[in-house]
């Protein structure tokens, strides 16, 4: 029986599994665990474990890795300030002792639990586990959060423990994939899973493993797994792969992907990870109800915010104050807008298997655009300089690679997030990222990232501060031998704007008695700088010495781009001046290698 099957059974398995190099041996494991331990055919009780971020059952636990490592501390009864807490509390560094397993906060804490809990197995059922979860779930507070811990840990060992905290942050690192899960458990599991969402119906559907399932259509009201884009890394190699289609090139907004489902009056808003987003709800439900002209649809689409004063997209992000403002009746600039740029059901069918084009057709019979709420995203012309109405242009047919790269660099000057090739012959599959659509994107750095570069050289201005220099070339450091300081600077960006009038004269004061001034072509930058021959990045002076010059913390629109006019690979677009720091010496600037390596970090899909 499964709900009587102990959880440590489970725990072996997890521990095995992610022990074992060889997926074959891991899926065979998994599929003999269902077989031995699941006879009654309670599927979901296990899976629910094993596929933790799948399961909706349950809300939210409210646990992510700094609350639970306070709720834990308190939980065990430990003093915050003991060592053991602040290795919780700062996981991410570890302590001492923890440096490899600094960053995973479950080993952490497996670690301090160690030392409290006893060796032997708490017999936990996986029964008693689901119950005590979904308490945990349902707690309003955090002291009721605790409590419900510190159950746990008493009917836990440390091990167990362990594999609890990972189902609560809903990630075991398996090694083995979620498609290799469900093929073990059904043939027919993924292709269910990808039209409900919903793992409850797909274990009590499929319980008969060896029978074959009906296929299955998406249905209004269960979130269906989006059509996901495929990254190129340019417009080329996009047209080079869609060759010989009709292709629709749209904007790629940066917004939240939601799928709107309309049942009658009942309206969902399903992200993409399926849940229901009811914030929206309030703002939203009449104007879909009223301007959706079938009884039952489901759109699929970016919600983003409009700015009613400004008259255009407002940066994504404000979505907690306007969800207020709306829930408290109160007047805003600042408004939902969907943006519909696909359609997936129409009155009692689904239209997944027509082509985007019909589709296209579709979108415009059925939705009735609302100017700053509900728009419709289908081709509305040409490109932005050709077109003469001034209308912004979301989405055109293109008709060759010019213009794709022409509308790539207008999305980009436009501070847009890039843009979405897809083939207007294709259907719309659950969770495909085959290359119906590709998206376009310029790199871009995680948000939050400091880069503290050296300022290297400097521009002048013009006007009221002609004369004088206004801007700088700053550089970052050539990755230095270990305990050395860097001895080559690398271009990297020009940046002028940040500083308040005052400050640029304190750093422009600061520097003058080592601006050198040098001129081209005849004269050489100083050695220990390497740079380009373009003239964009030929300062009027250079800093005499790095050991003279000034960190400057810059922050840009968050993207970068391959950079062909400074030496370093990569440039920043938009940058700002953050900070100056006079605290920071001049070799603790970021390294070339350091600046790559957070480039690739935050381009991985
Ligand atoms: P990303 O972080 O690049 O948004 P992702 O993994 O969330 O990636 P992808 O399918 O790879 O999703 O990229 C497409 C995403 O871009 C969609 O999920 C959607 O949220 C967003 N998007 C914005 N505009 C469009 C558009 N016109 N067509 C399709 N998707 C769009």
């Amino acid at each position: 029986m499964t709900d009587q099957t102990e959880f440590s059974v489970l725990c072996s398995l997890f521990t095995w599994t992610q022990r074992s190099k060889s997926p074959a041996k891991k899926r065979s494991k998994f599929r003999k665990f269902l077989d031995s331990f699941c006879k009654d055919k309670n599927y979901f009780s296990a899976i629910r474990l094993i596929l933790p971020n799948l399961d909706r059952e349950r809300g939210t636990y409210g646990l992510k890795e700094s609350v639970l490592a306070t709720s834990l501390i308190d939980a065990l009864g430990m003093s915050r300030e003991s060592e053991d807490a602040l290795r919780l509390i700062n996981w991410r560094k570890g302590g001492a002792k923890t440096g490899v397993n600094a960053g995973n906060f479950a080993l952490v804490a497996a670690e301090v639990l160690q030392r409290r809990q006893g060796m032997a197995s708490g017999r936990l059922t996986i029964r008693e586990l689901n119950d005590l979860l979904d308490k945990l779930a349902s707690s309003e507070n955090r002291a009721e959060k605790t409590s419900v811990l510190s159950t746990l840990i008493q009917k836990t060992n440390a091990q167990e423990m362990k594999w609890i905290i990972m189902i609560i942050l809903k990630d075991l690192k398996l090694g083995i994939s979620e498609k290799s899960i469900f093929h073990e458990f059904h043939p027919d599991a993924e292709d269910l899973f990808n039209v409900t969402c919903d793992l409850k119906l797909v274990c009590e559907k499929l319980k008969d493993r060896n029978q074959r399932h009906k296929r299955q259509d998406i249905v209004v009201g269960k979130a269906v797994r989006p059509q996901l884009a495929k990254r190129v890394a340019n417009a080329t190699e996009a047209w080079k792969k869609l060759h010989g289609k009709e292709v629709v090139v749209e904007c790629k907004f940066d917004g939240d992907r939601i799928q709107i489902h309309k049942n009658g009056r009942d309206i969902y808003f399903f992200s993409r990870n399926f849940l229901d987003h009811s914030e929206y709800r309030h703002a939203m439900s009449d104007i879909i109800v009223q301007n959706i002209v079938v009884d039952r649809c489901i759109l699929d689409g970016e919600m983003l915010v409009w700015d009613k004063s400004l008259n255009r997209f407002a940066e994504f992000g404000s979505n907690q104050e306007i969800a207020k403002a709306a829930r408290d009746g109160l007047d805003s600039d600042r408004q939902w807008q969907d943006v519909a740029f696909d359609i997936l059901y129409v009155g009692d069918t689904s239209v997944i298997h027509q082509s985007l084009k019909e589709r296209h057709e579709l979108l415009r019979k059925v939705v009735r655009p609302l100017k700053g709420s509900l728009e419709i995203l289908i081709p509305n012309g040409g490109l932005n300089t050709d077109n003469p109405t001034g209308e912004p242009c979301w989405s055109f047919v293109a008709r060759n690679v010019d213009e794709v790269e022409r509308f790539f660099k207008e999305t980009i000057e436009n501070r847009d997030e890039g843009i979405v090739l897809k083939d207007l012959g294709s259907k719309w599959e659950p969770s495909d990222r085959g290359g119906k659509w590709m998206k376009l994107k310029p790199e871009y750095i995680q948000a939050g990232s400091d880069l503290d570069a050296l300022i290297i050289g400097g521009y002048y201005g013009s006007g009221r501060r002609g004369g004088e220099v206004a801007q700088f070339l700053v550089g970052l450091a050539e990755h230095p031998s270990p305990n050395t300081h860097p001895k080559r600077f690398i271009s990297f960006c020009r940046v002028g704007t940040g500083l308040s009038d005052d400050e640029l004269d304190a750093v422009v004061t600061k520097l003058k008695p080592y601006f050198r001034k040098y001129e081209y072509p005849k004269k050489r930058p100083p050695s220990f700088y390497q740079v380009t021959n373009h003239s964009k990045e030929r300062p009027d002076v250079w800093i005499d010495s790095p050991d003279k010059s000034i960190i400057l913390t810059i922050t840009s629109d968050i993207r970068t781009i391959e950079s062909e006019v400074f030496a370093a690979p990569y440039s920043l677009r938009f940058p700002r001046i953050d900070r100056v720091r006079y605290d920071k010496p001049w070799y603790e600037c970021l390294d070339v290698q350091s600046f790559i390596e957070l480039v690739h970090s935050s381009n991985r899909t």
